[in-house]
């Protein structure tokens, strides 16, 4: 697939991950079905960063095959060639870790990011507090939606310069989950 066209490439991402997450739900009050969440990060990218980059766009849509399906490195890196299949593995923690562990292991590995990679995070982290602040999950409560949106700003700061658009995105969704109410 890698000597393909960008649009295929992008569109042969969309069909892979379809398939792999095809059994999975989100965990937010609807259970959306899990690939509303690739699709989101590709459709941030697009329509608030300008990006038509394949390799990020193709990287937004398989980012979560590695952690959360039986997807594997080599699939990747044959079906779409090394640089996809590297920014996938670059948003993939290390399940063996304790989940605070990852945590700050995302924030100290976010300077040394590739910029795919990079817009990739930023726009995984803007759709999640999007998610938090209209359908959080039952169990979080606000003071936990807060640690997790001040979490999120450590590691898009540590980012540093990613994309202007994306940049105010996240900021105007770090801010929502902070002034929004419940207990
Ligand atoms: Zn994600």
């Amino acid at each position: 697939m890698q000597q393909d066209s960008p649009i295929a490439i992008i569109i042969d991402a969309l069909a892979f991950a379809a398939h792999k997450h095809r059994d999975q739900r989100r965990k937010n009050k609807g259970a959306s079905p899990y690939i509303y969440h690739p699709v989101t990060l590709a459709h941030i990218l697009v329509t608030e960063g300008g990006i038509t980059d394949p390799v990020a766009l193709a990287g937004a849509l398989l980012h979560d095959t590695v952690e959360d399906t039986e997807t594997t490195y080599a699939e990747l890196v044959e079906r779409f060639g090394a640089e996809v299949a590297d920014v996938v593995m670059e948003c993939t923690d290390d399940k063996s870790l304790p989940k605070a562990e990852r945590k700050e292991l995302q924030v100290e590995h976010a300077p040394s990011m590739s910029p795919p990679a990079k817009l990739v995070k930023i726009a995984d982290k803007t759709a999640n507090l999007r998610d938090v602040a209209s359908h959080p999950p039952a169990d979080l409560t606000r003071s936990r939606r807060h640690e997790y949106a001040n979490w999120a700003k450590r590691l898009v700061d540590n980012l540093g310069e990613v994309n202007p658009g994306l940049e105010a995105s996240f900021a105007r969704a770090h801010a929502a989950v902070l002034e929004s109410g419940g207990h």
